[in-house]
């Protein structure tokens, strides 16, 4: 988050650029300007910004895609390997994360087209079609387009192709078993590239690596999501909390913290009612800016999202990504504060009833004595 600049705000999506990604465009302009002079330097730099404006594009046709659905998108992040589009939620209706999923390629696909128009040149995926100086600036930048629409339409997670073929599985099977079966297919392909990258382009490995890790993480994603599908609040919520009043001083609080485990206090107001949340963070800023004497009211995170104890786990994960807050309260009917749910706390309950189904399943193997 703090590697990256934001460049601008659409409709309701920043656009950031990754610090790597200025790296990305000093080592082009500086490999050009020794191999070929000046001129072929500022035309490097100069196709570098277009592919990513290009790339920019691509995931605009994501965020369109998906605010199509309701799912609103937060940022996007420019790296030199592509674009990142944070989005709300992913949508697990089948129809709408393939049309979500195919939206960025088929942006790259109409630039190239209208650039072959323009040029009259047939774009071609061959690695010379990208680097031949003969060749202008437009027609290589409609053989990047058709290149980036194939190179994404790949079927390996975190690849556009991995969420189509996803899509395409779970209209005949259970979402997370989806995934499976797309992560496991995602990281065959993977073992491919890898096994390419070593007989020959290097930067299939790298590939490689990266399809690989996608995919496991996607892979854990939907299982979470599963099994808290089953779940609701007070099944995972932490209770057992100290909580302060708004008036409370930092100076006492801090005296508290020495002696319980906890790192978050909830504000809770005499009626039972939750104001807001202090956190570790903030008790220690305050400490450090000498403000002992401040009041919880006065440095606490207000506007922390309230569940009933029960609504689903989904809920709950939904706001804590969709808000940006470490940790969502919940209330019993009458509102009154019941306890708190953080990312971590979801983590921990997930992990044991991966363990527990884990210890119930018949050993894969005779056990040895
Ligand atoms: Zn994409």
């Amino acid at each position: 988050m703090t590697w990256s600049i934001p460049i601008g705000r659409f409709g309701g999506t920043t656009v950031r650029l990754h610090i790597t990604f200025l790296l990305f465009l000093v080592w082009i302009g500086a490999v050009y300007a020794a191999r070929a002079g000046m001129r072929a330097a500022i035309d490097g730099v100069v196709l570098v910004l277009a592919v990513f404006a290009c790339v920019v594009l691509h995931e605009f046709g994501h965020v369109l895609a998906a605010r199509h659905y309701g799912v609103q998108t937060r940022d996007i992040t420019l790296l030199p390997i592509g674009g990142v589009a944070r989005m709300a939620r992913i949508p697990e209706q089948p129809t709408q994360e393939l049309v979500i999923a195919l939206a960025g390629p088929a942006v790259n696909l109409v630039i190239a087209a209208i650039l072959y128009g323009i040029t009259r040149s047939v774009p071609h995926l061959s690695g010379a079609a990208f680097q031949d100086q003969g060749v202008g600036l437009v027609a290589r930048l409609s053989s990047i387009n058709l290149f980036l629409a194939v190179f994404n339409l790949i079927p390996a997670f975190p690849m556009d192709g991995g969420r189509a073929l996803r899509a395409l599985l779970t209209y005949r099977m259970a979402y997370a078993q989806a995934t499976q079966v797309a992560a496991s297919i995602g990281q065959g392909i993977a073992f491919v590239f890898g096994f390419l990258g070593l007989v020959g382009n290097p930067l299939l490995v790298f590939i490689a690596l990266f399809v690989y890790l996608g995919a496991a993480a996607e892979a854990q994603g939907a299982l979470f999501r599963q099994l808290a599908h089953g779940m609701i609040v007070s099944d995972v919520m932490t209770t057992h909390l100290q909580p302060v009043s708004p008036d409370s001083r930092i100076d006492d609080i801090v005296v508290t913290m020495v002696h319980l485990p906890q790192r978050e206090f909830p504000v809770v107001d005499g009626q039972g009612k939750l104001c807001g949340l202090l956190t570790h963070a903030a008790i220690l800023r305050a400490m450090h800016a000498g403000q002992t004497d401040a009041m919880a009211a006065d440095i606490m995170m207000p506007d922390i999202p309230t569940l009933h104890s029960y609504q689903s786990v989904d809920d709950a994960m939904r706001l804590l990504e969709e808000r940006q807050v470490p940790a969502v309260g919940v209330c019993d009917g009458q509102g009154r504060f019941m306890g708190l749910i953080s990312q971590t706390n979801i983590g921990e309950i997930m992990t044991i009833h991966i363990l527990r189904d884990k210890s119930r399943l018949p050993p894969a193997r005779p056990a040895l004595r």
